[in-house]
Order: C-alpha cells, then structure tokens, then sequence
C-alpha cells in the first residue's frame, strides 16, 4: 500500500489523488507582453504563486475523510481500508 506524506503540511494521503485534492490553488500564471504587431508575445514575468494546501475542516468539506490512522482519503470508507482491520486505534481529531 502507498501512501504520500504532504511535504508542507505533513499530513499523509492513502492515495495520490486525495493528496493532489488537498492541494489548492494557481501555480503562477504566465504574463505575456505582445509584440506591436501582435504577432509576437514573450513572458515577462508570472503572477505569484497561489499553491497551497486545505485545512483539515476545508478537506472535510470537500468529502475528503481521515482514517482511523489519521490518513486522508479521498471519500470517507474506501474499500480498500474496510478490508483491512489490523489494528484499533483511537479516531482523535483536534477540537477547534
Ligand atoms: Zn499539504
């Protein structure tokens, strides 16, 4: 089973695709300057980057959930984590 743990935010993804749900944001659009003639266009600079990763309650709202492992899926009861039951650990979430 692979996981991916956020590098920014340190929370851990069962999947790839619930770690790319979690990730937010613009990564910097291009700004273009055109030529006079409008023939030509160059990129002069980006606009900033936007890329950042949900909270934990913006990930619940989007109908991500977390495991009894604290893992962040991308639908609450996959199957593939029903299946197993290896061991009980308490389901804590922080209170805000
Ligand atoms: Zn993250």
């Amino acid at each position: 089973m692979s996981k991916c743990i956020c590098p920014a935010c340190q929370e851990t993804f069962t999947c790839l695709s619930a770690f790319d749900m979690h990730r937010v944001g613009s990564f910097g659009e291009p700004i273009y300057a055109h030529s006079k003639s409008g023939k030509s266009r160059r990129v002069i600079g980006h606009t900033p980057s936007t890329r950042r990763c949900l909270s934990e309650s913006e990930m619940g709202a989007k109908g991500m959930a977390s495991n009894d492992k604290g893992w962040w899926m991308t639908r609450p009861s996959e199957s593939h984590w029903t299946e197993d039951e290896e061991e009980e650990t308490v389901f804590s979430q922080p209170t805000s």
